[in-house]
């Protein structure tokens, strides 16, 4: 250990797990701070970097995925080293971690689905909406998602924009996807799909709804799409009047769905239709496939802490559907080593600095960002603020992290590791063959990508360009 950490000398060595927003806006970060000498390698489980701009954003959105020219950039940094097809826990270690770098910044996201703990939600043809999403967008893991869509009618659960997403790629004409970077599997099976209505499920009221208003928007705008709500389901309640004075979101919102409520007749081949106050309570199967689902009315009540939370009222109705997608929220999953809050799903922290659940004590060198750090909710761009915040406590903590032995901190240690390990990892250059691979077959269709959307067919067109 000589000279000052972080100096020309003595590079700060900092490594991220993920390649998402979170931890791509934190590396962006650091790279900006010219007083700082470092090294940052990214690991990442697939060969392809971007986590949700890949994987989540819509593929009917593609003007939100601009934001990964700023990623690009930073990946192709010289003091940035890419490592995809790594998978934490189980090709690298955290003990490894720890003495290869200085600090450790988890961007590991939010990447299971919470549960509506209701009977039948295991029924085939019910799916929590990240598999569905992933599907869609062509992630690895749910490629072989087999959603049947030979009902006309699906039901949506919950009220954020991931469930304006689904709904909306549900309901969408195939040929308006056509032209983007959907996973040809999921456009084939759209393509074929029967279904005529998509019901949209929101157990609070319109001024609850966590959507916002472009998505609310985006849903009156689709060609060959009606929109329908009741208008007795817009009637407030004193207490939400009283929430929407406050909430200039909630308000443009009701003035869009006051707007579809008024819309007469209407008789497009297809149908949204947005209901609140309405929560399923079971799940009914015929001949082992879904058949229906039994509703209940909800009102609000005040709970403890002064909020608007749903009650069931005991009045129920049955809905025909074919297709169930809960999209009630993500939760992140613990990871080796690093300490877990299992009461709000999220690594164990004090503003980005990871901490011990019990004690309260600092994990020394220890980070997280985005969802893993604060809970599934906020835009990718709300990541940039999130984390900058947590590269401020890392560069806070360099005169603590000063009395830190160098041995073993050698950059070319994690790479000698991985290949004694027979890890084919992904390099930057390796993730750019494969990119180029998409984007020329999507020249080729008029589309802006054709993603390949297996790991070993990726590694095969990797492998072939190197
Ligand atoms: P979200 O905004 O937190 O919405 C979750 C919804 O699920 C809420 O309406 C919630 O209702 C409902 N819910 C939770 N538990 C439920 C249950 N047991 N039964 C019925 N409903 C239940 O989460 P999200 O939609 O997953 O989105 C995550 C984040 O990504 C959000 O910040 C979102 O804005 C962002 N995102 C943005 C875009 C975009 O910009 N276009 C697209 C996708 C996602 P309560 O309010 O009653 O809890």
């Amino acid at each position: 250990m000589t000279g000052q950490l972080a100096a020309p000398e003595r590079p700060l060595r900092i490594a991220i797990i993920g390649a998402g927003p979170a931890g791509l806006y934190a590396a962006d970060s650091l790279l900006r701070r010219p007083d700082i000498t470092l090294t940052i390698d990214v690991f990442n489980r697939f060969p392809t970097p971007l986590g949700l701009v890949r994987d989540g954003v819509a593929p009917d959105h593609q003007s939100i995925k601009a934001v990964a020219r700023i990623f690009d950039k930073v990946l192709a940094d010289p003091r940035v080293r890419f490592f995809g097809n790594v998978t934490y826990g189980v090709d690298l270690h955290h003990r490894e971690l720890k003495r290869l770098y200085h600090q450790i910044l988890y961007a590991v996201g939010a990447q299971a689905d919470r549960r509506m703990s209701i009977p039948g939600e295991d029924l085939p043809n019910s799916f929590p909406a990240i598999s569905f999403v992933g599907w869609y967008n062509g992630h690895p893991d749910y490629r072989e998602l087999s959603a049947d869509l030979s009902g006309e009618r699906a039901v949506v659960v919950g009220n954020g924009n991931v469930a304006m997403d689904v709904t909306r790629i549900l309901a969408t004409p195939p040929d308006a996807l056509a032209t983007t970077d959907i996973a040809d599997h999921a456009l084939e099976a759209l393509r074929q799909s029967r279904i005529r209505e998509v019901v949209v499920l929101g157990r609070r009221g319109p001024a609850q709804a966590s959507f916002t208003t472009p998505e609310i928007r985006e849903l009156g705008r689709l060609e060959g799409v009606d929109v329908a709500v009741d208008p007795r389901d817009l009637e407030l309640d004193p207490a939400s009047q009283a929430e929407l004075e406050e909430d200039r979101t909630a308000k443009a919102n009701l003035k869009i769905l006051r707007d579809y409520a008024g819309r007469t007749g209407q008789a497009a081949p297809r149908r949204i239709v947005l209901r609140f106050l309405a929560s399923p309570v079971e799940i009914l199967g015929e001949d082992g496939r879904i058949a229906a689902l039994t509703v209940e009315r909800n009102e609000l009540v005040v709970d403890a802490n002064g909020a608007l939370r749903s009650k069931g009222t005991g009045q129920l109705e049955t809905i025909q559907a074919g297709l169930v997608l809960r999209s009630i929220g993500y939760r992140t999953v613990p990871i080796e080593g690093v300490p877990f809050d299992h009461a709000t799903s999220t690594i164990n922290n004090v503003a980005g600095q990871v901490v011990h659940p019990n004690t309260g004590e600092v994990v020394r060198g220890e980070y997280v960002v985005g969802w893993a750090k604060r809970g599934p909710t906020g835009l990718i761009g709300n990541n940039k603020p999130d984390s900058a915040a947590t590269v401020a406590a890392m560069l806070a903590d360099l005169p603590v992290l000063q009395r830190l032995g160098d041995d073993g901190r050698d950059p070319s240690r994690v790479e000698a590791l991985l290949r004694e390990r027979g890890v084919d990892y992904v390099t930057y250059r390796d993730w750019q063959v494969l990119d180029r691979y998409e984007l020329a077959a999507g020249r080729a269709q008029g589309r802006p990508r054709v993603k390949v959307t297996s790991v070993p067919e990726m590694m095969e067109i990797i492998r072939a360009g190197r």
